[in-house]
């Protein structure tokens, strides 16, 4: 039998037409989210207790470059445990000494205390090995004084209910951790308790979302900035919000003091209903198979954490479907088979790979796939961006295919749409969440809505510092990104938007944050 007839079976470009289709997002439906999305920060900002918690950070302002100071900073985010020691030289610039440490799977899901000794650990280990300022008198020496302690900013990248800068209740786990025993106990405290366990002299003085670490960081570096967002295992944005606006502050000590101040918005639980979000089979699949089933909706849309696993859904079904495979003449690796079994990285190769091949940025066209001479109709060109892509998909990160013969160009062709057919629409929502947060300050108005005569007239730039491997890898995040920001604010607007990353945000963040503790007080 030909090679070309055992592919073919009546309606093969039926079924990609209508993955293209399931995964398509309109500029109707972004708008709409967009709507949604301003409801749910007014909810959020109105009371307690909603998905999207909108969190009081007691960050009261933003830097402008001239803060100074030494603190070491420890990171707990989705991928990596890093500890810095941060210098803050007051000129808008900063040294920074790191090492990170891995996160066992183990440690994500036993008792908080093992978690919390380990981070401990790891600061005691970095101050032995990787610090440049000499701490070790106040090592293991009870006799030190406390105020002589080393000052530390935790950055914590998880939903925490903040009570001051430096202390809040952990609210929620996400990205794949549970441990035991942490949710509603004061991070602060678990952390100071195993430093004190191991009677280390390091004293935690500030607690900040990585959200809020990259908005700091990019305002110090900068000179200006609103809004920090993550875009990377999980997703998440801060911004610097007017006190009036909190209403759910009223009558507090805060409320009295006005001013602004940055709310972490949590938007990775916009829309845990899923009532406004353009769902597949494929997200409602790796929703129940989540460890969170029916939380972070938004977030396992865009993060990083789950675009390899949305991708991997669609690939074994083609692998699966009948009455004939369409991918990999049905045979799947154990990596396809894996929960989890394809990391985002895989993806931006896949594109990189295919962008290095002069492909046009961002585009996903769905490409003839279920047409029997599919291959024999590939121009030159095209042959050698798929035969990149096929490099990627045998080589290290790839999967788990052993020879070119198990992987057709036509097979190349189906994963890289796959792949980017889910990361578009992971940037493309982001654009969201940032046009969201720009309409909610007065930056910007709705689509079809007037803007004010002032706000027409404005042309400063608008700051936004980012940080993620999405934002930091994937080719072309960010022009998606902007593409949707574009049609939701308008060319004017989204022109003077600067996105900049906010490179070792958490740990500059986290020292800037130490800082204004101290200047409290606390
Ligand atoms: C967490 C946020 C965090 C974001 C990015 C989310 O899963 O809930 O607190 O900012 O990930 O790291
Ligand atoms: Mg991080």
């Amino acid at each position: 039998m030909p090679a070309i007839a055992s592919f073919a079976y009546p309606d093969a470009q039926g079924v990609f037409d209508q993955i293209n289709k399931q995964f398509y997002v309109s500029p109707e439906v972004l708008t709409e989210l967009t709507k949604a999305f301003l409801d749910e920060i007014a909810l959020g900002l109105s009371e307690y207790n909603h998905a999207m918690a909108m969190i009081p950070t007691f960050v009261t302002g933003v830097p402008d470059g001239t803060e100074t100071g030494t603190f070491l900073a420890l990171d707990l985010g989705g991928t990596n445990l890093r500890v810095c020691e941060v210098v803050l030289n007051g000129d808008k610039t900063f040294n920074l000494v790191q090492n990170q440490y891995k996160v066992s799977e183990a440690l994500k899901h036993g008792e908080a205390t093992a978690l919390f000794d380990y981070l401990a650990d790891s600061v005691d280990a970095f101050l032995t090995t990787h610090a440049t300022t000499d701490y070790t008198s106040l090592q293991s020496d009870p006799s030190a004084h406390t105020s002589d302690a080393v000052h530390l900013g935790l950055t914590f990248s998880f939903p925490v209910e903040q009570t001051a800068l430096n202390s809040g209740k952990i609210l929620t786990w996400t990205k794949g951790f549970s441990a035991k025993h942490a949710i509603g106990n004061d991070v602060v405290k678990l952390l100071q308790d195993a430093f004190n366990r191991k009677h280390m002299h390091v004293k935690c003085v500030a607690l900040v979302n990585d959200t809020v670490g990259a908005l700091l960081s990019r305002a110090y570096t900068s000179g200006g900035c609103f809004l920090g967002a993550i875009f990377g295992t999980g997703t998440n944005g801060a911004y610097l919000e007017d006190v009036d606006k909190i209403r759910k502050f009223a009558g507090s000590a805060a409320a009295a003091n006005g001013g602004a101040m940055v709310v972490n918005t949590e938007w990775g639980a916009f829309n845990n209903s899923k009532s406004h979000l353009p769902v597949t089979p494929f997200d409602n699949a790796v929703d129940r198979l989540s460890i969170n089933p029916g939380y972070q909706i938004f977030e396992k849309f865009i993060s990083g954490m789950y675009l390899g696993e949305i991708s991997r859904t669609v690939l074994l079904s083609l692998v699966d479907a009948t009455p004939k495979s369409l991918l990999f003449k049905g045979k799947a690796t154990p990596s396809l088979n894996q929960h989890y079994g394809l990391d985002t990285r895989f993806l931006s190769e896949i594109e990189a790979a295919w962008i290095d091949t002069g492909a046009t940025k961002g585009s996903v066209e769905l490409p003839p796939l279920g047409k029997p001479s599919f291959e024999s109709e590939l121009s030159d060109a095209a042959k050698a961006k798929l035969t990149a892509v096929r490099k990627v998909i045998l080589g290290p990160h790839g999967l788990g295919y052993k020879s070119e013969d198990e992987v057709s160009l036509r097979d190349a062709a189906i994963v890289r749409w796959v792949c980017a057919l889910v990361a578009r629409r992971a940037a493309l929502l982001s654009g969201v969440a940032v046009a969201t947060t720009l309409i909610q300050t007065g930056r910007a108005v709705l689509p079809g809505q007037e803007g004010s005569k002032a706000l027409r007239e404005r042309n400063e730039k608008i700051g936004v510092g980012v940080d993620g491997s999405l934002v930091e890898n994937y080719p072309n995040f960010n022009t998606i990104l902007r593409e949707s920001l574009r049609l939701l604010v308008g060319e004017d607007v989204e022109q003077r938007v600067n996105i900049g990353l906010a490179k070792d945000g958490s740990g500059v963040g986290a020292a800037l944050c130490a800082l204004q503790a101290l200047k409290q007080g606390l």
